[in-house]
């Protein structure tokens, strides 16, 4: 496995490896589970190409009171992880390398990214679309994997890879979780003992209410949603940032589920910890 510190060094090894096909994988680094599924449903779709992960915490996708500087960093656990999935090479640009002088061009994604992560994280899909822009057109993959854990930011990027013409297929994968159902996430580690012990009631409250949808035992969207809130207001230590129900395509809230795929959103703090966790109901709903 190669690693790649530099924009110069990444463009010259994919200039050499022009003739094989390239899966790029996208993070943040403190890689778990979630990151390796990315990595090995990659290394499934390229067969004998490459596989490209990268690692960069993206300044420009964290707000000012956001948790940038305590962003979890480990590179050499994540190389391992990388080599172990069976990366192709790793691009991890130091922390001033992606983004020279001041940098004043950013790509603003105007639909998709107005509510939810967008409201609470003003900023957040710019800097995302941003980053992820400038990783396509250096590293030139066929494909690029992103997790269905952060269902409006897929959302966005594949809207972002439609309307800029980048000759990408996006491919989403499902969000992998703990024993208990709580999404894999870098800032798991961050929840103190009782946070961590109330937290799984994101998950299992979605998943309840998404069944309960599939089954035609809410006569509404609204119903569902107020239903969402109130079992996860009666843990203590949850305070809610944001739920809904929308359309999994165009992600709109929705009035009713006549001819919609719902997929419930939610972000919820348990201390100074915002988590987000995502669940579809079924198509068919009785
Ligand atoms: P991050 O490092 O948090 O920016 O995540 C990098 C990529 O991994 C994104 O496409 C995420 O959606 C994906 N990801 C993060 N957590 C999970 C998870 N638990 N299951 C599946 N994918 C995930």
């Amino acid at each position: 496995m190669e690693l790649l510190r530099t924009k110069d060094e990444l463009q010259s090894w994919v200039a050499h490896r022009s003739n094989r096909s390239r899966a790029l994988v996208p993070t943040m680094g403190a890689l778990h589970q979630g990151h390796a599924s990315l990595i090995d449903a990659a290394v499934k779709l390229v067969g004998s190409g490459d596989v490209l992960t990268t690692i960069f915490v993206n300044p420009k996708q964290f707000g000012p009171n956001e948790d940038l500087a305590s962003y979890p960093r480990r590179l050499e656990a994540d190389l391992r992880l990388c080599e172990k999935h069976g990366s192709t090479a790793v691009f991890a640009p130091g922390a001033d390398h992606m983004y020279e002088g001041n940098s004043t061009v950013s790509i603003h994604e105007s639909d998709l990214s107005r509510r939810w992560c967008g409201a609470s994280r003003p900023g957040h899909f710019d800097g995302v679309c941003t980053v992820v822009a400038k990783l396509f057109l250096l590293a030139r993959p066929n494909t690029a994997l992103f997790g269905e854990k952060d269902f409006q930011q897929l959302a966005v990027i594949q809207r972002l890879t439609r309307d800029l013409d980048f000759p990408v297929e996006i491919v989403g994968c499902p969000t992998v979780r703990e024993a208990d159902g709580l999404a894999m996430s870098s800032r798991n580690t961050y929840l103190s003992e009782e946070e961590r012990a109330a937290a799984p009631i994101l998950h299992q409250t979605l998943r309840n209410v998404a069944n309960d949808i599939y089954r035609g035992n809410f006569p509404s969207p609204k119903a569902a949603r107020e239903a969402i809130i109130e079992r996860i207001s009666s843990e203590t230590l949850a305070r809610i940032d944001y739920v809904d129900v929308v359309d999994s395509d165009s992600l709109e809230p929705l009035d009713s589920f006549d001819n919609h795929l719902p997929r419930l959103l939610a972000a919820v703090f348990f201390g100074n910890i915002r988590l987000i966790d995502n669940v579809g109901v079924p198509a068919g709903i009785r």
